[in-house]
């Protein structure tokens, strides 16, 4: 079995941004997991890993773009466990910090076109197909086995909230919360637990319902945000970056322009916007996220 202990406590936050409102605000630590299997990525990895394991597999494959946390985090978790990496990287061949620790920890990578790379289970038969030993993980890490890491969070909270928010890239945070909520296809949440509301951070969020639909997990009690992708993915406004600065410089928690910098920022917002009812607790989920503040250094 592989071993995939760790630490993630809950604080409550105290800024000035969310000042002169009579809610309470925490967030759900996944960033202090691990520094490179960044936050939910660990949950995400956590199941396939060990199916790999169980299997007798030796190799991952997966696939991202050239700034992709989930990169990183098979490439660290490949070198902790034992696993060698292989990776697809969409576009032309780029060099930068997240690439260099990917190749640091042992990945290989292949940069692909972005048409080829558009049909992944081609390139992994093409290229992995007659390997046994090699273990195929989507991009971003998407499954249902991830959300089921995912939906563990749960269990761990340590206090009642009325609201729980995550960021969604894939979705499949956001399923695995919902799992774990017991919205799994058959039971509904019980009327204590937090209302769960997703962040969607590529336009055209509404997207996400589907995603989590197509893993088997129910999206009825979901709410999503999909005002706050700021332009898209990886896009960003000078809005987004002062809020960041003030956020980052009164909690002492690094929050980045890519997902946890638009979670936080729609929910300061909708609190400002008096979304929330007097006295809600909301728990934010920070799912960790260095690879995006690397890769819009230039933008602080
Ligand atoms: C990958 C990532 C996400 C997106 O998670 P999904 O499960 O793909 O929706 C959110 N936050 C951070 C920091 C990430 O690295």
């Amino acid at each position: 079995m592989l071993r995939f202990d760790f630490f993630s406590p809950e604080e409550e936050i105290v800024t000035t941004l969310f000042q002169g409102l009579d809610l309470r605000f925490f967030v759900k630590r996944d960033d202090m997991i691990h520094p490179y299997i960044s936050g939910n990525k660990w949950r995400k990895l956590k199941y396939p890993l060990q199916d790999a394991y169980q299997k007798g597999k030796t190799t991952l494959v997966t696939f991202g773009g050239a700034w992709s946390n989930h990169l990183l985090a098979t490439a660290c978790a490949g070198a902790k466990f034992g696993f060698q990496t292989h990776a697809f990287v969409r576009g032309e061949e780029v060099h930068n910090t997240v690439l260099t620790l990917c190749r640091t920890f042992g990945m290989q990578l292949h940069f692909v076109d972005r048409e080829a790379y558009k049909n992944k289970e081609l390139l992994y038969a093409q290229h992995f197909g007659e390997d046994p030993a090699s273990y195929f993980i989507d991009e971003g890490g998407y499954s249902r086995a991830a959300a089921e890491g995912v939906s563990e969070l749960i269990e761990e909270l340590q206090d009642n909230y009325t609201h729980l928010f995550c960021a969604c890239g894939t979705g499949a945070t956001l399923a695995g919360l919902s799992l774990g909520l017991g919205s799994g296809l058959d039971t509904a949440p019980t009327a204590e637990a937090p209302a769960l509301h997703g962040v969607p951070v590529l336009k055209g969020g509404d997207f996400i319902r589907d995603e989590v639909a197509a893993l088997g997990i129910t999206t009825d009690h979901i709410t999503l945000h999909t005002d706050y992708h700021f332009g898209g993915y990886a896009k960003t406004k000078p809005e987004l970056i002062d809020f960041i600065k003030t956020f980052t410089q009164e909690t002492g928690i690094l929050i980045e322009p890519t997902y946890t910098g638009k979670l936080f920022y729609a929910v300061y917002d909708l609190a400002k916007q008096g979304y929330f009812a007097p006295k809600s607790k909301i728990l934010l989920v920070h799912t960790g996220g260095l690879t995006g503040f690397l890769g819009m250094q230039d933008k602080f």
